[in-house]
């Protein structure tokens, strides 16, 4: 099973399956150490670098800013959702994600 995977208008959204599936403008929580030192972090996505596919979870490379302590950074690898029988099903990005590994100092 193939899944087109890709960014869209500027990195505002990414797409799955030629359907526009994440929007940029949600607010992610980070655990700690993901992104800043918040706990968690609440991080607001500007743009979609790019988009890939981990196994059935889809990842996404972005640029956001923490709203807490203002730390503006990349992020790579952020789980976004996974494929279940080959649909998409967006992750809750008011769950804390902590898949993450933190970056080493
Ligand atoms: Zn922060």
């Amino acid at each position: 099973m193939t899944v087109a995977i890709r960014t869209l208008d500027d990195g505002a959204w990414i797409s799955v399956n030629d359907a526009r599936q994440v929007s940029v403008s949600d607010i992610w929580m980070l655990s700690r150490g993901v992104f800043c030192e918040c706990e968690p972090a609440s991080i607001l996505l500007e743009t979609f670098v790019d988009a890939n596919a981990d196994g059935p979870i889809i990842t996404a490379d972005a640029v956001g800013q923490c709203l807490e302590c203002g730390t503006r950074d990349s992020v790579d690898g952020l789980p976004v959702g996974q494929i279940v029988d080959g649909e998409f099903r967006p992750y809750d990005p008011d769950a804390v994600q902590s898949i993450l590994e933190p970056k080493p100092n």
